[in-house]
């Protein structure tokens, strides 16, 4: 058991008694974590300084106990609580979305400080920015890039030959990738794409955040590669997740 301190990202919190919660927060030195907070929840009518709030960057302080997976929360010093996020409904749900990622992406107590540091910079440009599509899209690639699940979007999974930038192609989420038109002739299932489009997104997942500021992608093709990794994710996650319903791309 000891006493740790680190910067941390609200995921969720659920009551647990009557002055407690039980916060999940992403951490950069311990990942995932489920801490116990007494004495932090906000009770109706009593302001309490204390409450955690989600989507919220804090620098916190927690007994890390060596036999539970649940912590115990000492303290939460606010960094940053996104007040853009409370009024615009449309990056709270973008927001919500890369939480929830997050949260059905990875194990508890298990750090990436490169995810953190996604995740971070992430809600920073999306509270920030008006290009919101294209951090959104850039931090789904690049999160399945750091987490070891990013598909083959500029080759071929059967041939190996680069996908060339006509025609249509065949996206198989079990099979990590498309096929090129040659190749496609044994596909059972999957996602018919435009290859410039798979061209796209492999390209999107390379570039770094000081590139993404200037990058602008035709709405339509947006939409079709965020259709490609919803697919691929439920594959992944075997479900859909809860953002789907509130996050679109019409703006
Ligand atoms: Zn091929």
């Amino acid at each position: 058991m000891s006493i740790v301190k680190t910067d941390a990202i609200t995921l969720g919190r659920t009551d647990y008694s009557d002055s407690s919660q039980i916060i999940i927060f992403y951490t950069r030195d311990y990942g995932k974590i489920h801490t116990i907070a007494k004495g932090f929840k906000r009770t109706s009518g009593k302001y309490n300084s204390k409450a955690i709030d989600l989507l919220t960057h804090y620098r916190i302080l927690f007994i890390k106990k060596e036999h539970s997976t649940l912590h115990t929360l000492t303290d939460a010093v606010l960094q940053n609580n996104y007040p853009l996020f409370r009024n615009d409904l449309d990056k709270y749900f973008k927001a919500s979305y890369v939480a929830e990622l997050v949260n059905e992406f990875t194990e508890k107590n298990d750090p990436n400080e490169l995810l953190f540091d996604l995740f971070l910079n992430t809600l920073n440009h999306i509270a920030a920015g008006t290009n919101t599509i294209i951090w959104l899209l850039a931090f789904e690639l690049k999160m399945l890039n750091i987490l070891g699940y990013l598909p083959e979007w500029e080759r071929c999974i059967c041939c190996k030959k680069r996908i060339q930038h006509q025609g249509r192609v065949s996206f198989n989420a079990v099979e990590g990738g498309a096929r090129c038109v040659k190749c496609n002739g044994e596909l059972k299932d999957g996602v018919v794409v435009s290859a410039g489009t798979m061209l796209i997104a492999g390209r999107l997942s390379n570039l770094n955040f000081q590139r993404l500021e200037r990058v602008r992608v035709q709405l339509s093709i947006c939409v079709e590669i965020e259709k490609v990794l919803r697919y691929y994710i439920i594959s992944v996650l075997k479900k859909e997740l809860n953002s789907w319903k509130y996050v679109t791309f019409s703006t």
